[in-house]
């Protein structure tokens, strides 16, 4: 515990600064580094995160954080010239959530607060403003009644439709003051009904209840969904910010807004925003009124039909504010090195900050941003590395839809998220979730997104609304999940109660395929076809081209066929890390053969089967080699409980009889004899080829029979026999001798001699623990950590989805253990065995070849505990070259602090 609980910020100095995020919180610590770089912020103090822990306890606002927060406001009123609850010259706060991370819309919010029927007065007399005064005050009584005291939010706005009905207007803005007033007074009774309590009038106790309910705000539903889809600790906590209000709804000379340093769609060095007149806060981002385009560059890049494209931007309403925005927009660009991602309020003409931080943006963008900092020297090579995340790369790599299709395109929306998406229209995030359970493709379709939506957004294949803009819940949302997003569709009428959309002339149910273009904003009927991504951007290859020339750790592919060994080295692949020579077996023409020999009898039937399998094994090998001329070709020998590949369907046992020649009830007798009560801890791995030498021998043959052929071709051919599941030292020895044996049979048959290491997996505990005693047998060790995982914790890989995800959620782990690697625990393994292993044999080749291998932050510690190579499928190849070079960048940067 640092002690200090609040940290104060206003008239160009502040206690904190950027780096303290994790006190502070993201939007805290930016405050404080705007107006420490004499930015216009409206001066407040930032209560710390370890409050919001605290308070997790109590469930209260404890003295000394009142009594600090007392003295941080007496300073603001210093620097205002007004005075917290005085009637007549009133200072008014918002407090707003803050974590260290951005939980965009999770967590609470209240404004204006300290207005009461007292303090209004000294509003209208300051402000002249009578209308402005009330409306801010019926919005204090909704928003607390709402987020504070727990009232339905539908009350409120149903009072208000009410109202607008009976004095026969259309807008909220055109309510007038005596209006307000009267539904100030509603307001209150729905409170006072709905809860039994009065609205407090007091704003010591407002604020209070705003800080209390922010701190609460952490541990409601939707906030726990994001923080484990995000995989971010509940104990982070969240700040509060208590802030001087200032106001975007104070008349037609206000406004307020939400701007991209750059474009974040595309990347381009645009200024990108949207901004609302005579409006507050979360208008702008609520979507229920379109918000018009910042510059003149914005609304042209509108589709046609879009509401905004007649609506005049800031650049010509307010030319002297927007020119102020320009100006902050390039400080904080030079200072961040970032594209930032910006709040701002224009009270009467003057320009304010509310919130900096680095923007989220599509993977294209990303690599242009990257790309274009260097080249404006705003940032080097490396820096620039770490403006792309691994994550953007995966989005880049989304399916497009094929170029040649013909398309039924129904209507256009805004190009939220990019890449093209497809599955059943469901019109609910709960329908999303249990659709998606049960196997079917969704697209969620909605007016517009509410965080509680967040579940189903999550599932969704992509997602579509009828409103909203680029910076609507649902596109903010959609791009951090990489998600396709078409947003704010004019063309599109959504009636979720009817459990129906229209657009185009076509009426959508559930269930109804549809495919949304996310790169263009179009809505199409159907699913037409689409295609593997196309991976030729420059900027892509600039960033990779730093990435290769920073990293340390190379990076394999799991491939089991020449097609996936030709994409994954297209991708950057560096050679074959784990090829699983069972895939090969599964084959119409294979599958039978290899029944054959799993049921023969005895030995000779087993060979005889075997002998029919070789050939075409080695054809399997003699492709992936090829594809990899000049890589290494690590194939494990096979690995999977031999009761897998046996029939289970009846007609297919009777055929193998008649095949096989032998009675089915036989047959049947030998089915029942392999099956194994756990046969993840059963007859597989090394000790299939340990009671059944055979298999070892033909797959020894067939690779390094592949291997000499290709060579004579002139094929730069490199295999590693891997040999998996070892736990004991003579497993290991005895299986390298039979492979060697072969291997020199093998070469002095064909007259040529290849280069070949012969190494295991490392994924029993017993073999990490033992792993001096290993490699004095093994050329190289290749971490399987899906199976060392499943060992080390003893849960099941194929059964712990049934537990794990609430694991997750609890916070009994902090991720899925088969997802990130657990370094903690697996990777004191992983550890201890580099370590070992190399005391015994310092030529020790070391990789990793379990699902993590893949995963940016199980890549970083591979790169900290001295692997050579991570291995992973082909499509993550390119986020694991950008994983490993970020960690070397990182490393240099904590080095030089
Ligand atoms: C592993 O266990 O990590 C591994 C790569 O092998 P498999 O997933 O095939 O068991
Ligand atoms: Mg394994």
């Amino acid at each position: 515990m640092s002690g200090k609980r609040v940290y104060f910020f206003g008239d160009g100095k502040a206690d904190g600064d950027a780096g303290m995020k994790n006190l502070l919180g993201g939007k805290g610590a930016n405050l404080a580094e705007m107006t420490n770089l004499g930015i216009p912020v409206p001066p407040g103090f930032t209560v710390t995160t370890e409050q919001c822990i605290e308070f997790q306890d109590t469930q209260v606002i404890s003295d000394g954080l009142k009594d600090d927060a007392r003295k941080a406001m007496a300073k603001i009123e210093g620097i205002m010239g007004a005075k917290f609850a005085d009637a007549d010259n009133p200072l008014l706060f918002s407090v707003r959530s803050g974590a260290r991370v951005s939980m965009p819309g999770m967590m609470d919010t209240v404004l204006n607060l300290g207005l009461n029927d007292d303090t209004v007065q000294g509003l209208i007399a300051k402000s002249g403003n009578e209308r402005f005064a009330y409306d801010s005050y019926r919005r204090l009584v909704q928003m607390y009644g709402d987020v504070v005291m727990g009232v339905e939010g539908e009350r409120f706005e149903h009072a208000i439709d009410k109202l607008k009905e009976t004095a026969g207007v259309i807008q909220d803005t055109e309510l007038a003051s005596e209006d307000l007033q009267a539904l100030i007074a509603t307001f209150k009774s729905i409170v006072k009904q709905d809860t039994g309590e009065d609205f407090p009038s007091d704003p010591w106790e407002q604020v209070w209840g705003g800080i209390g309910a922010v701190f609460k705000s952490w541990n409601v539903q939707r906030a726990i969904d994001y923080r484990r889809i995000n995989g971010i600790p509940s104990s982070w906590g969240t700040a509060v910010n208590v802030q001087t209000m200032v106001y975007g709804n104070m008349g037609e000379n206000s406004a307020t807004g939400v701007a991209f340093t750059r474009d974040p769609s595309t990347g381009e060095k645009h200024f990108y925003g949207e901004f609302l007149i005579n409006a507050q806060g979360e208008d702008v981002v609520a979507g229920t009124r379109t918000p018009q385009q910042l510059n003149i560059y914005g609304r042209e890049g509108l589709p046609d039909g879009n509401e905004a494209k007649g609506l005049p931007t800031l650049e010509e309403v307010m030319p002297a504010a927007y020119k102020s925005l320009q100006e902050i927009r390039e400080r904080l660009e030079n200072h961040y090195r970032d594209m930032q991602d910006i709040e701002f309020t224009i009270q009467d003409g003057r320009l304010w900050m509310l919130q900096t931080r680095g923007g989220k943006r599509t993977g294209v963008a990303a690599i242009r941003i990257a790309a274009e900092m260097h080249a404006e020297g705003l940032v080097d090579s490396e820096l620039a590395l770490l403006l792309v995340e691994p994550d953007h790369l995966d989005q880049m790599l989304h399916d497009q839809i094929d170029p040649d299709a013909q398309l039924d395109v129904l209507g256009t929306g805004l190009p939220a998220s990019p890449g093209a998406a497809q599955g059943e229209v469901v019109f609910s995030a709960e329908d999303a979730v249990i659709k998606a359970e049960a196997g079917h493709k969704v697209i969620l379709v909605r007016r517009e997104t509410s965080p509680e939506d967040i579940a189903g957004m999550n599932v969704a294949e992509g997602i579509l609304t009828s409103r909203g803009g680029m910076t609507s819940h649902a596109a903010v949302v959609a791009r951090g999940m990489g998600k396709p997003c078409v947003a704010g569709c004019g063309d599109l009428f959504v009636d979720s109660e009817k459990g129906e959309a229209t657009i185009g002339g076509k009426t959508f149910k559930a269930g109804d395929a549809m495919t949304i273009n996310g790169t263009s904003g179009a809505v199409i009927d159907g699913t037409p076809p689409l295609v593997p991504p196309a991976l030729d951007d420059p900027n892509l290859e600039t960033i990779m081209g730093w990435a290769d020339k920073t990293r340390r750790l190379k990076v394999r592919t799991n491939a089991d066929s020449p097609h996936d060994a030709r994409q994954a080295r297209e991708f950057g692949a560096q050679g074959i890390g784990l090829c699983r020579t069972e895939h090969m077996f599964f084959g119409e023409d294979r599958i039978m053969k290899m029944r054959e020999m799993i049921l023969a009898e005895n030995e000779e039937a087993r060979r005889a089967a075997l002998t029919r399998i070789l050939p075409m094994q080695q054809e399997d090998f003699d492709g992936i080699f090829r594809a990899m001329d000049g890589l290494p070709v690590t194939i494990r020998l096979l690995d999977p409980p031999l009761h897998e590949f046996l029939p289970q369907e009846d007609k297919d046992i009777a055929a193998l009889a008649v095949e096989m020649g032998v009675e089915r009830e036989m047959l049947d007798r030998k089915i029942d004899s392999l099956h194994e009560l756990n046969p993840m801890l059963g007859h597989r791995g090394c000790r299939l080829s340990l009671t059944y030498p055979e298999i070892c021998e033909m797959q020894v043959a067939a690779i390094i029979g592949a291997a000499c052929a290709v060579k004579k071709d002139d094929v730069d051919v490199r295999p590693e026999i891997m040999i998996p599941l070892t736990g004991a030292k003579r497993e290991l020895s005895d299986l390298r001798k039979l492979s060697i044996a072969v291997a020199e049979k093998t070469m002095d048959e064909a007259g040529i001699k290849v280069d070949y290491l012969v190494g295991t997996m490392i994924e029993i505990p017993r073999a990490a623990l033992l792993a001096d005693q290993m490699a004095e047998v093994a050329d190289f060790f290749s971490f399987g950590t899906n199976d060392l995982t499943q060992m080390a914790f003893g849960y099941s890989r194929d059964d712990a989805g049934t537990f794990l995800p609430e694991y997750v959620q609890k916070g009994i782990l902090a991720n899925d253990p088969f997802q990130q690697l657990d370094q903690e625990g697996v990777g004191q393994l992983v550890e201890m065995a580099c370590v070992k292993g190399r005391q015994t044999n310092p030529d020790l080749h070391l990789g990793i070849c379990g699902e993590h291998g893949g995963d940016p932050s199980s890549v970083a510690f591979c790169h900290k505990v001295g692997l050579d190579y991570v291995s992973c499928s082909p499509f993550r190849v390119p986020i694991a070259r950008l994983a490993a070079a970020q960690v070397v960048v990182r490393e240099k940067l904590e080095a030089g602090k």
